[in-house]
């Protein structure tokens, strides 16, 4: 139900769902743009850049900095979200560290350092991706050691408790891996509200949660709204009620600002229907009224006009393990012209393409509609999508706004291109690709051939086609979506490799295709292998597709020696001896995949993703692991933002917009604390 594609561990080893600009990014390349930043624990912090904002008029630039500014200002909101300690966790340890006039070299420190920017980067003491409470890796003597330097005015003690109860709860939360040890329980044998760490919820059972929902909603005249989606849910003098999120609700101060400077937004909107969304957005932070929250989302997607656009309230829910309450967010962005272009073009043949598809023809669509999707720079991170963010977007979530007005799905271009400088760094390519010609046509033509197969899946691959009438996507049960994956892919793989993919300019040359060849084959017979555990196999519909297909034209090819495995210093390659015969045997599965889901054949969908997808060759995998252990990568990837300033005239009116690159993690979440620490240690 929730539309927002996560990056994380995807993204560290393909990067499939970015599209760019190639020639506006090249320019920049030759800079000497630092993209990684800082790397702690399984971490790393990257920059992203902003280009073209210096294109954007003083009013578009003066709009970015404004909804930047309602973007941060949310913050605070979802560290209390996430913990109702966090505030206060956070608020400790940050005055330990800027008082500290001890020894910095000490291991300890070093441990104390690494577990609050861990905690910066979670917004909280749990992992942002496992949720579980991550363990500090220096002693309680030493935290308390240093909690003994600092004087009770500077730590958050609160009014009915004596520094001794203060200390004794925080190192409490700190280091007894019982206490709150998971944010999201979704485990269904336990009470999950009630065993989750999040501040959604407080004295309140499942059962006690889902009467008051089935109540409100059966009292409501609007079916349609999203229940329970801005509130705590507590229980007082025994009574379960709400406390909504708003002016004068929960979280007000904060709340308060936001809408102060999306008033100012609204001045330099850059259209009446953007106007508009802002207005109901403002209404709905003022009333905590859901119906507002449907009129900003109904308007906002029907503004398609405007050039910069922005998300911003509580959006997702994936932190409640009931998946009713929404997390803060905020993004700010501005349409990519080039890149969007791309997917328009895309779209426009879409009608070439499915003519054109090696599937029978009686599958094949008369009239096809390609999907345009918007390519987005991103000017700000703010809340849930920061310092770990999306690539993707779709939103809005409400399934009855999507069906009357549709959604907006966008792809973070820039964000997805510091992804892949990083990527490109990282030593992976060198070590599984097998030779220096492979290495260099990736670093050249790897980003924008893999963002034309994202194009093509998207605007294309999964559009095409029809299915005979009484057949079902259900017919297919658990291999549908391993199937309707492969046969968007298969469309992408088979399309790269054509002329009219040149013609129309979308790659510069076929030698760009083959990169992605390449890329392709080693991730679904190898790189991809990462992310399992020893033992398993493979169970996520994209890992089990991307192996169908590899391992089927990998075995269908071996007659012809289509593909190559070559065993070079005891390390394993495969190599792509003839493109044209692999493009070839891309068609013809892409006509069985069409088959299988257009007749509904269940038999012949189970034993290609069971003969092919899912088992995993045990001594790849070993020595997949082993591999990578030596790269020493991350598992996960965070972002700096970028930082705005503005100009004023004379008449104190913004005049310009200047865009700067902070360098240091430390300093921005410091700086990010002192200015935008808007909300109380306790809600
Ligand atoms: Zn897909």
């Amino acid at each position: 139900m929730n539309k927002l594609i996560l990056a994380t561990t995807f993204m560290a080893l393909s990067l499939v769902a970015c599209k760019q600009g190639e020639k506006k990014q090249s320019t920049e390349e030759n800079s000497d743009f630092v993209w990684q930043i800082d790397r702690f624990a399984d971490l790393e912090i990257l920059r992203y850049q902003v280009p073209e904002f210096d294109k954007l008029s003083v009013k578009q630039k003066t709009l970015v900095y404004y909804l930047n500014q309602a973007a941060l200002c949310g913050r605070d909101i979802l560290f209390d979200q996430n913990y109702r300690h966090n505030l206060c966790i956070r608020k400790t340890l940050e005055t330990i560290y800027t008082h500290y006039k001890g020894d910095k070299s000490s291991e300890s420190w070093k441990n104390f350092e690494t577990y609050l920017k861990r905690i910066w980067f979670s917004n909280g003491i749990h992992h942002h991706y496992s949720t579980d409470k991550f363990q500090p890796e220096f002693s309680e003597g030493y935290f308390k050691q240093l909690l003994a330097d600092i004087s009770d005015k500077d730590l958050p003690i609160q009014k009915n408790e004596t520094r001794a109860v203060f200390i004794d709860k925080i190192t409490t939360i700190l280091f007894d891996p019982e206490v709150d040890s998971k944010r999201v329980n979704l485990n269904p044998e336990s009470d999950i509200i009630a065993s989750s760490a999040n501040n959604y919820y407080e004295d309140v059972s499942q059962e006690e949660a889902d009467e008051f929902y089935h109540n409100q909603y059966e009292k409501s005249k609007n079916k349609n709204l999203s229940f329970g989606l801005n509130s705590k849910l507590i229980k007082e003098k025994g009574v379960v009620k709400e406390q909504v999120y708003k002016i004068g609700g929960l979280y007000s101060a904060a709340i308060e600002k936001i809408v102060y400077w999306l008033q100012k937004a609204q001045t330099v909107a850059e259209n009446e229907k953007q106007k508009e969304t802002i207005e109901h957005l403002i209404e709905y932070y003022k009333t905590g009224d859901l119906e507002q929250f449907d009129k900003y989302n109904i308007a906002w997607v029907e503004d398609t006009a405007s050039k910069v656009d922005f998300v911003n309230g509580f959006i997702e829910v994936y932190g409640d393990a009931a998946g009713r309450k929404a997390s803060w967010e905020s993004i700010v962005n501005f349409r990519d012209e080039d890149a969007t272009k791309r997917t328009t073009i895309i779209s426009d043949n879409a009608q070439w393409f499915e003519d054109h598809s090696p599937i029978d023809s009686k599958y094949k669509k008369e009239k096809t509609k390609g999907v345009s999707a918007k390519v987005i720079t991103i000017a700000m991170l703010g809340g849930d999508c920061y310092p770990a963010t999306p690539i993707g977007i779709n939103l809005p979530n409400s399934a009855w706004i999507r069906k009357m007005y549709g959604s907006k799905s966008v792809t973070l271009e820039n964000i997805c291109y510091a992804y892949d400088k990083a990527t490109i760094n990282s030593g992976a390519l060198n070590e599984f690709a097998y030779n220096q010609q492979e290495i260099d046509r990736s670093r050249k033509y790897g980003y924008i051939s893999s963002n034309l197969h994202t194009d093509l899946h998207e605007c294309l691959g999964h559009g095409s086609g029809i299915t005979m009438p009484n057949v079902k996507d259900d017919d297919l049960k658990n291999y549908y979506s391993t199937i309707e994956e492969a046969r968007a892919d298969l469309f992408a793989l088979y399309y790269m490799m054509s002329s009219k993919v040149t013609d129309l300019k979308l790659l510069p040359t076929l030698e760009a295709a083959k990169a992605e060849y390449d890329s392709y084959i080693r991730n679904g017979l190898m790189t991809q292998l990462k992310r399992i555990e020893l033992g398993k196999n493979l169970e996520e519909a994209h890992m089990r597709n991307r192996q169908l297909i590899a391992k089927w034209v990998y075995e269908k090819g071996k007659p012809s020696n289509v593909i190559q495995k070559i065993t070079r210093d005891s390390k394993t390659y495969f190599v792509i001896n003839d493109y044209k015969k692999l493009r070839t045997l891309f068609g013809a599965l892409l006509k069985e995949i069409q088959r299988i889901k257009s007749e509904g054949d269940y038999t012949a969908a189970r034993n290609l993703v069971e003969n092919y997808g899912v088992i995993v060759d045990r001594k790849i995998h070993e020595e997949v692991i082993e591999r990578y252990i030596k790269l020493n990568l991350p598992s996960y990837r965070g972002f700096l933002n970028p930082e705005y300033t503005p100009v004023y005239g004379k008449d104190s009116t913004i005049i310009d917009v200047k865009i700067t690159y902070p360098n240091s993690y430390v300093e921005q979440m410091l700086k990010y604390s002192k200015q935008y620490s808007l909300l109380p240690t306790y809600n």
